[in-house]
């Protein structure tokens, strides 16, 4: 029995490659392309003929990611993006109107909570959170009809593990569509598989890994054109798609209400960038996930007295039984160190010698940021309570280095 990391390495090393000829994934950075005839364009604009129409409808640079994602996600198809807020933007705007409301669960990216807040409060989609286990709101926020779930697979910063089938369970109950931000845990966690409707990823993490392209990937079920969520009659401007292309019906609405009108389209430059990282992810994936959990055990340890390190592998944390049960192969790249204060968090990063101080996370090389100073740094005293960003948190992402010189790093930027 080969493990699950063994099977998709295989599948991510070959998901990109050529059989014959360049064994690289071709990258044809075309705006446009030519079409056989009138009669071949007109079924190209129709869907009937299968050829890229114009680069930012889909190119075939991106058509092979996306064929490598919606593999991995186990899903019926993925739409390559500019970014991770492009994937979320795209899939928010294809399907919510003005009127609608999403519930937020957990903690967010600060991107997706200023999206969500102001963003699309601007044009009339309203919000609302809750906290993972408050399934007393998500069930009464399900009554009331609202038109989409969004959760993070992974709190970012917080860590929070939710319950991610029992959401989605409910979900299917009252029939809404779920978006899972899976960007943390790629191969770990497969939503889809769970019951989710809809997976997006930031691939500018650890998809990709080396801090190189800026993308994102949205990634779909097929559409069961009998008995569906989107038939429901809250989803009723949605019908058509279903009607006209069937099982691809997330496909066409995806691409006709959101991605065709406002272009977050990724490039052909960068999908290309991303499918030589794609290719070792199961590796780093596995390497990273080992690492984060040995150093949270060394410095769970050895930290002296007024700094604590935050990861749901170690006994204490709430969260331990959850990671255990549903994480089982690690939850992705994130621990959190709390120093109590801003001053003691500065001084720790500042004594850093190796760990890089950036916003990014899910890259190669270990990084580190002081949260309410930056990332949450407009957001108000109750917003940044509720994502749990304390004035001495420091979020951190391990990378490939050895676990075990990066604790040092820590440990002795700590001894402070
Ligand atoms: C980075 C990130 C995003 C946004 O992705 P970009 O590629 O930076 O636009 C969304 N969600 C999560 C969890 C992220 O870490």
């Amino acid at each position: 029995m080969h493990t699950d990391f063994e099977y998709f390495n295989t599948l991510l090393v070959h998901a990109t490659a050529n059989q014959t000829g360049a064994i690289g994934p071709a990258v044809i950075p075309s705006a446009a392309f030519g079409y056989e005839s009138a009669e071949e364009a007109e079924g190209i604009f129709s869907g009937e003929v299968q050829k890229p129409l114009y680069a930012r409808v889909g190119n075939p640079t991106n058509a092979k990611l996306e064929q490598a994602l919606a593999k991995m996600e186990g899903g019926f198809g993925a739409i390559a993006t500019a970014s991770g807020m492009g994937a979320l933007s795209l899939v928010m705007t294809a399907i919510l109107e003005a009127g609608d409301e999403v519930l937020c669960i957990g903690g967010f990216f600060g991107g997706t909570y200023t999206l969500v807040r102001e963003t699309f409060t601007r044009f009339g989609i309203k919000n609302s959170f809750c906290e993972v286990d408050d399934f007393e709101t998500i069930e009464r926020k399900l009554s009331e009809e609202v038109k989409m779930v969004l959760f993070e697979s992974v709190g970012n910063p917080s860590l929070t593990l939710p319950d991610i089938s029992r959401i989605l369970t409910l979900c299917k109950a009252y029939q809404t569509l779920s978006l899972i931000d899976n960007t943390a845990t790629p191969l770990l966690v497969r939503p889809l598989e769970l019951g989710a409707d809809i997976v997006m990823h930031s691939t500018t993490k650890n998809i990709s890994g080396f801090a190189g392209p800026l993308g994102g990937a949205v990634v779909f079920r097929a559409v069961d054109t009998e008995d569906d969520t989107l038939l429901h009659e809250k989803y009723a401007p949605l019908h058509k798609f279903v009607k006209k292309a069937g099982k691809k019906a997330f496909m066409a609405i995806l691409k006709k209400r959101a991605l065709r009108d406002m272009g977050m389209t990724a490039s052909a430059m960068s999908s290309y960038i991303t499918m030589l990282g794609l290719e070792t992810l199961a590796l780093r994936v596995e390497r990273i996930n080992q690492s984060v959990e040995k150093v949270a055990e060394i410095l769970d340890d050895k930290l002296p007295e007024g700094i604590t390190v935050n990861h749901p592998s170690l006994p204490h944390s709430p969260d331990h039984a959850r990671y255990k049960s549903d994480f089982a192969q690690g939850c992705g790249p994130l621990l959190t160190l709390e120093c109590g204060t801003k001053a003691r968090a500065f001084a720790l990063l500042d004594r850093l010698k190796m760990v890089i101080k950036t916003a990014n996370i899910g890259d190669n090389r270990t990084l580190a940021l002081h949260m309410a100073s930056t990332i949450y740094r407009d957001f108000t005293e109750e917003d940044r309570r509720y994502l749990g960003v304390t004035d001495g948190l420091i979020r951190v992402s391990i990378g490939l280095e050895s676990p075990e010189v990066i604790a040092e790093d820590f440990l002795q930027a700590a001894a402070l």
